[in-house]
């Protein structure tokens, strides 16, 4: 089915995550036409440990959504901590200047969040639609889309491409993960929210036990989030009682394997069933390709270890919109499409593969909890060092500043 003239956008971005939605409002800010098609319905919980870094703070102003996060998320977040055995050491978390500090909003919550505000400034939401299809014609793409409610197909056309469709789901598109073989090392990620859970607020501990690591933060209306990998591997060596989901074994894991975490949860209730995702493919990927420009874990991504991911998803579609927005009149020119393409990359791998080295370390530390208490002593005597280690995570670099995008 050809589009109509109604279908034509500058701008078409797939994924409504916080890349995509921050790529399409600030595109939409610049007085873009945009199109973003994301195939769940929101509110939609998510995998995720809903830390929100405090360099966040400038991209929500230029976003107009300070206000509303502050309004909504969590308490600041001021310590971390590890938890390994039945001990704890805990440390100040550094942060820009003297700004405020990240918090946690639940991903049903800062998505919503992002995609109305989106959609007020004028981004055309599909939603939930699925991008089924891409192809590129001429100088712009068709792609074509499908109803997830009706499975109505419709073709749309733009003069450029976002991918944010993140890195979990596998799909037809050149920059979706294709199937592999499941392997033991891969790993799973987990999510669940507790109530009455006393854990401090301002606390974020990480949690280091056999094959996996996790974390916990306190989030918006009173909830704590636990958040978790674990190896495939050791998924399926965990004895399971009838009927215990992989969530509840996984959570039988830690809390044998890490004690620390039992006080914590104590009296806790769990809110709602856990949520699974996964295999995660952390690591470095082409942030421009075939003509479409990459945004977000579709990028590159970060073990969750450091809890940076949302914060790479916003900031690298706010550095990639910047150029897009400079380059505009001339984008149709395939030479300078990917001229932007390769600028953008090198950006983002200053920006970021920095902390996805950092991240790749501290992870494979933390599921090894005999190499972590072999430390405990030396970070005893200097908790700074887990300071350091979260500050080579990014959590106190400013990549976008006050410097906002300029149509
Ligand atoms: C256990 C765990 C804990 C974590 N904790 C934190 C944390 O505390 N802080 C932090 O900053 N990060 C954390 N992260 C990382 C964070 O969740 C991700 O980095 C972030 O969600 C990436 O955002 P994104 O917009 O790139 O992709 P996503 O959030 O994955 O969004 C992609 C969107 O695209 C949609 N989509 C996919 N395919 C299509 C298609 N074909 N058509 C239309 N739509 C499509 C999906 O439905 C989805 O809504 C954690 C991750 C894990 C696994």
């Amino acid at each position: 089915m050809r589009g109509t003239p109604a279908d034509r956008f500058d701008a078409l971005v797939i994924g409504g995550g916080p890349g995509g939605a921050t790529a399409a409002l600030l595109l939409a800010q610049a007085g873009w036409s945009v199109v973003l098609v994301e195939r769940k319905v929101f509110p939609r919980r998510k995998v995720c440990g809903e830390y929100l870094s405090a360099t966040n703070w400038p991209l929500l102003k230029l976003l107009g959504l300070a206000e509303a996060f502050g309004e909504m998320a969590g308490p600041s977040v001021t310590r971390t901590a590890i938890f390994v055995g039945r001990t704890s050491v805990q440390a100040d978390l550094p942060r820009p200047r003297d700004g405020p500090w990240g918090r946690a909003l639940s991903r049903e919550h800062l998505d919503s969040l992002l995609l109305a505000r989106a959609a007020s400034a004028g981004v055309d939401v599909r939603q939930p639609w699925r991008c089924a299809e891409l192809r590129r014609e001429g100088y712009e793409y068709a792609c074509r889309i499908e109803s997830q409610a009706t499975r109505q197909s419709v073709e749309l056309r733009a003069g450029l491409v976002i991918a944010a469709h993140g890195s979990w789901e596998l799909g037809p598109l050149v920059t979706q993960p294709q199937p592999v073989a499941a392997h033991p090392h891969d790993l799973l990620a987990f999510k669940a929210h507790f109530r009455d859970a006393s854990l401090p607020p301002g606390l974020m501990p990480l949690l280091s036990f056999t094959d996996g690591y996790g974390g916990m933060v306190q989030c918006d209306h009173g909830q704590t989030s636990l958040s978790c990998c674990l190896r495939r591997g050791r998924l399926e060596r965990l004895q399971r009682a009838d009927g215990e989901t992989a969530g509840e074994a996984v959570l039988r894991h830690i809390l044998i394997s890490c004690p620390a975490v039992r006080p914590v949860l104590d009296k806790a209730i769990r809110d709602e069933p856990w949520l699974s995702s996964g295999p995660i493919h952390p690591g470095l990927r082409p942030c421009y390709r075939d003509g479409i420009f990459v945004v977000g874990n579709a990028a590159g991504e970060a073990h969750p270890v450091v809890a940076e991911g949302i914060s790479m998803a916003v900031q690298s579609a706010c550095l990639l919109t910047r150029r897009l927005i400079t380059a505009r009149m001339k984008l149709h020119e395939r030479h300078v499409a990917e001229n932007v393409g390769r600028q953008y990359q090198a950006e983002w791998r200053r920006c970021f593969a920095p902390r996805i080295r950092a991240a790749a370390a501290v992870a494979h530390w933390a599921m090894h909890p005999q190499w972590v208490a072999a430390t405990v002593p030396l970070l005893r005597r200097c908790p700074r060092l887990l300071t350091w280690g979260a500050r080579l995570s990014g959590k106190a670099r400013l990549v976008i500043d006050e410097t906002a995008p300029r149509s």
